[in-house]
């Protein structure tokens, strides 16, 4: 254990990194990959947290910009992220990878409701918790729930897995060729420079509770080991 950076940590998936190229759903050869690399650093002894989004499936903000009613809207968002939890439950379970999903919204014959003690102890029982619902009030986002529940678990940081970017540029790489990748930077940065990594709200909560937040690309394998061994990929946020 000596060589780990981090001992527990939550782990952002957004609903995209399971959806792959095809940009919507689930794609099993794709979540199947995340599950072997959650596993590679389950295997190292870290204590897992996993927070899953759900925009491969819905964003609560399109629904009410196509005139439904936004609190609805955010709850079938709510429910794309219990789907997502599901899912990768029984891609880390089928690698023999213990895991229990908690719901921030009770769905007692398919999950455990939230319960920040229960969810400690299953993490010192080293079993993987997934936690899905998001923080199960609307106008929220999961990055506000990875933020919320490492302050709640006293993680030593999240891990923000992104789909194909190496960490925080200035702008756009993929639309910006003259975008620069910042190696390190504080939340209060991100906040005045208005750069599009986490949601304000998720920032600002990090930031009270100085969690550090690491950013890096999920596409590459290996890359969470590498995080949690304490290699200086991506771009690090100070708490
Ligand atoms: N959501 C919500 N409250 C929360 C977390 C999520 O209402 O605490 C809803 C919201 O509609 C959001 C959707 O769930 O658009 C999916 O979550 P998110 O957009 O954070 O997923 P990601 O972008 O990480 O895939």
């Amino acid at each position: 254990m000596s060589d780990l950076k981090y001992k527990r940590i939550v782990l952002k998936l957004s609903g995209e990194a399971l959806a792959g190229n095809q940009g919507f759903g689930i794609n099993p050869p794709v979540i199947k990959k995340i599950a072997e690399e959650v596993k590679d650093i389950y295997d190292l002894g870290i204590q897992i947290a996993i927070v899953v989004g759900g925009g491969n499936m819905w964003r609560g903000i399109a629904g009410s910009q196509m005139g439904m009613e936004r609190t609805q809207a955010d709850y079938i968002g709510m429910l794309a992220t219990i789907m997502n939890g599901l899912a990768l439950q029984d891609n880390l379970e089928s690698l023999n990878v213990p895991t229990r999903v908690q719901t921030s919204i009770e769905m007692r014959q398919i999950a455990e409701p939230y319960i920040r003690r229960k969810a400690v102890r299953h993490l010192e029982k080293n079993r993987v918790v997934i936690f899905s619902g998001g923080t199960g009030n609307p106008y929220f986002s999961t990055d506000t729930t990875s933020a919320l529940r490492a302050a709640e678990i006293h993680a030593d940081a999240i891990l923000m897995a992104k789909n194909g970017v190496d960490g925080i540029y200035s702008d756009d790489p993929n639309k910006n060729p003259n975008a620069v990748k910042y190696d390190e930077l504080t939340q209060m940065d991100i906040i005045n420079k208005g750069l599009k990594v986490m949601d304000s709200t998720a920032s600002t909560l990090s930031m009270d509770n100085s969690i550090p937040l690491v950013v890096f690309n999920l596409n590459k394998s290996g890359n969470i080991k590498k995080v949690v061994q304490g290699e200086h990929i991506g771009t690090t946020v100070k708490g």
